[in-house]
């Protein structure tokens, strides 16, 4: 009785499920007038169950494997899982609630689990081995057969092609592995706590401002609470004028994890010996030589030749800045060598004395629907012919997002975007791109991209007025949404931004350029009250800026970059005792300590990119993908610059290819050389 009455009702919750069929809105846009809540769960599991019904039925064929019967039919298994992924992904992100935060944790094993059910499915992959090994005598089109290549390799990182027995021993280091990350992050997360500085006295907090201060004031006590993020340095020591509070503040980042209650030494060294043996287990050397196959560097040695680039010309500034920092400390009357907890004090004055930019000056230039549609959408109408109208009839998920529709040159539809540009209790840190519907021949898709971004929400009725770095991140976001709305793929595992971790920020920093290009910036930097256009002194001083402290930038990241390589390319048989010690050794011999107030950006004991979440060998990608957009930039700056048909050629070569073709040769065929790593330098100021 009580099963059947389970049945129908689960029959009932289907039927009215919005998910179960195609949104019938434009674009097949999510029609966020039907979906609630309670819809994601029922979705979501049939969504799985879906899926592992197809496989099955691919997995036991007892017909000969084809493209179409196994690599096409894998492809299309997962039809209504990915359509409520997409659409829950973005509501978790952007706008979510406790019911949702449920439905996410009771997924999150699941899901896993489904995907481990496919890549570790024997029957499966010997089926694409088979089509695989006769590759040649298939006939397929060049993207059918990277679509073949991309799953055997799939299954191959997985594992799916060791012996039983191997498999075994690399279930077991996975959830190993799994396991301590999540201890990491835990022990990391009340590291974070616990290190939270606590001040007594409130003149020792000197330097902040009185609402500062305020938010800090605990309930009951008369004290303050510093908190900690995630880096070594921590904003405040920007402000506070009190040395010792700011050394207190510096060591408590940097020994969070370190000899405190919460020491994560031997998680990390554990960590890093397991994935070595991870890396043997399958085949390779070390972990990075196996995480990185698939990557545009494809292994550690270019990326280590990326960063000996660097470390010269980085480090040289570096000591340039710690010697101006030193001469006013020594100007103001003090007597102390620079030290790490120093650095952001005074280069603060450094900063004031050489460029005196200030953001309310410019902010009323930066309007954000003038930099969105005068400079965004008209940089994107320039170099690649497309046009934009504004869409008020597309229910969205919050108020404050809007839509546009995009056109081509020739006035055919491209696609929507969604822009969901302001801060909110509900919407998680940071800014990203991702799509409601990816583009794919395959299902005749086109694109539904959104943007995502966190600027202060303005009081009703008042323009919303960004700093430039936010119209950096507005250019930057809408970089990717193009590399998403320029994609033509028949298959959408493999369509636009489903690229290398260190391919996937190079259209969106490549954009970046165009919001100081003369021709854009006079189009969309007016004044939102007179309409008058920036000034040259103003546009020249945020050049200059940026140019400001890029020693010390670029040297903390290539410290934390080059620990996340040297703690992932020890070789297996390795045993370390010391994590401190390895941290040490690593930093000295790749010349990264040689500037005594620069410290690595993140230390090894809270690392979190590398030891808690996903950037294990990683960490490379944000400045190699720096690299490849200024030597881009380069190549436009020496052809042109921005016309119609460089954008049109770069669309062509780079933004429509998706992940078809090897990234180095097409990044070679656009360019006509490797890239290289002077454009970068010259941008930073470092040359
Ligand atoms: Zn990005």
């Amino acid at each position: 009785m009580s099963a059947c009455t389970e049945n129908s009702e689960k029959i009932a919750d289907l039927k009215d499920n919005p998910f179960m069929e195609e949104s019938t809105l434009p674009y097949y846009a999510p029609d966020f007038t039907k979906i609630k809540n309670e819809h994601f769960k029922p979705a979501f599991l049939e969504g799985m169950r879906q899926q592992t019904e197809a496989i099955n039925l691919i997995a036991s064929n007892t017909e000969e494997p084809t493209f179409e019967n196994t690599v096409l039919a894998i492809e299309k298994s997962n039809e209504l899982l990915g359509r409520v992924s997409r659409v829950f992904s973005a509501l978790t992100g952007a706008n979510t609630n406790d019911e949702l935060q449920e439905v996410q944790s009771f997924l999150a094993p699941l899901l896993s689990a489904q995907n481990d059910a496919i890549y570790l499915n024997d029957a499966l992959f010997q089926r694409i081995k088979t089509l695989h090994e006769k590759k040649s005598e298939l006939n397929l089109d060049a993207e059918s057969l990277k679509l073949l290549e991309n799953y055997y390799e799939n299954f191959e990182i997985a594992g799916a092609n060791l012996s039983e027995p191997d498999k075994e021993k690399l279930k077991e280091l996975n959830a190993r592995l799994a396991t301590l990350s999540t201890t990491f992050n835990k022990t990391l997360l009340d590291a974070n706590n616990a290190g939270a500085v606590i001040i007594t006295d409130k003149s020792e907090l000197a330097g902040l401002s009185e609402s500062q201060i305020s938010s800090m004031k605990s309930k009951d006590e008369d004290s303050w609470k510093i908190s900690l993020l995630n880096t070594t340095q921590q904003p405040l020591l920007q402000s506070l004028e009190n040395r010792e509070t700011r050394e207190k503040l510096f060591k408590a980042a940097w020994y969070r994890a370190d000899g405190s209650a919460h020491d994560t030494e031997a998680i990390i060294t554990e960590i890093a010996e397991l994935r070595a043996q991870k890396g043997k287990l399958l085949g390779f050397s070390n972990f990075a030589e196996w995480s990185l196959q698939k990557t545009m560097a494809k292994n550690p040695a270019t990326v280590m030749d990326l960063f000996s680039g660097l470390v010269a010309a980085g480090t040289k500034k570096a000591q340039e800045e710690s010697d101006a920092i030193q001469k006013m400390v020594e100007e103001k009357g003090e007597n102390f060598k620079v030290e790490p907890w120093d650095w952001n004090y005074y280069s603060e004055m450094v900063r004031k004395a050489k460029f005196d930019l200030d953001e309310d000056q410019i902010k009323p230039y930066f309007e954000l629907t003038s930099v969105l549609e005068n400079g965004v959408f008209y940089a994107a109408e320039k170099l690649y012919g497309i046009t934009f109208k504004k869409r008020t009839d597309i229910p969205t998920y919050h108020e404050d997002v809007v839509v546009y529709e995009l056109f081509e040159e020739n006035g055919e539809p491209l696609g929507l975007f969604y822009g969901d540009f302001f801060a909110r209790e509900s919407k998680r840190g940071g800014a990203w791109m991702s799509s409601f519907v990816s583009q794919s021949r395959l299902y005749d898709k086109k694109p539904v991209i959104y943007n995502v971004c966190n600027y202060p929400k303005p009081a009703n009725g008042e323009p919303a007025l960004l700093t430039f770095d936010e119209v950096g991140t507005t250019f930057h976001e809408f970089g990717h949404a193009l590399h998403g709305f320029f994609a033509d793929q028949m298959y959408p595992s493999l369509s636009g931004t489903s690229v290398a971790r260190d391919f996937v920020e190079f259209p969106s920093q490549f954009n970046e350029n165009w919001a100081l290009y003369p021709e854009i910036l006079k189009n969309y930097a007016k004044h939102y009250e007179t309409g008058e256009q920036i000034p040259q002194e103003l546009i020249n001083k945020i050049k200059n800026a940026g140019t400001f402290n890029q020693g010390y930038s670029i040297t903390e990241n290539l410290a934390a970059s080059n620990l996340d390589m040297q703690w992932h390319t020890i070789s297996p048989d390795l045993k370390i005792d010391d994590a401190n010690k390895f941290e040490k050794e690593a930093l000295n011999k790749t010349k990264l300590d040689v500037v005594h107030a620069v410290p690595p950006r993140y230390r090894s004991t809270y690392f979190a990119h590398i030891f808690g979440s996903g950037y294990a060998a990683g960490y490379y990608s944000y400045l190699w993908t720096e690299m490849l957009n200024h030597d881009a930039y380069n190549w436009f700056e020496n052809n042109g610059g921005l016309t119609r048909a460089n954008g049109q050629r770069f669309r062509e070569m780079i933004l429509s290819r998706g992940n078809t073709l090897d990234y180095e040769s097409m990044y070679k065929a656009w360019r006509g050389s490797d890239p290289k790593i002077e454009p970068m330098l010259k941008a930073r100021g470092l040359n």
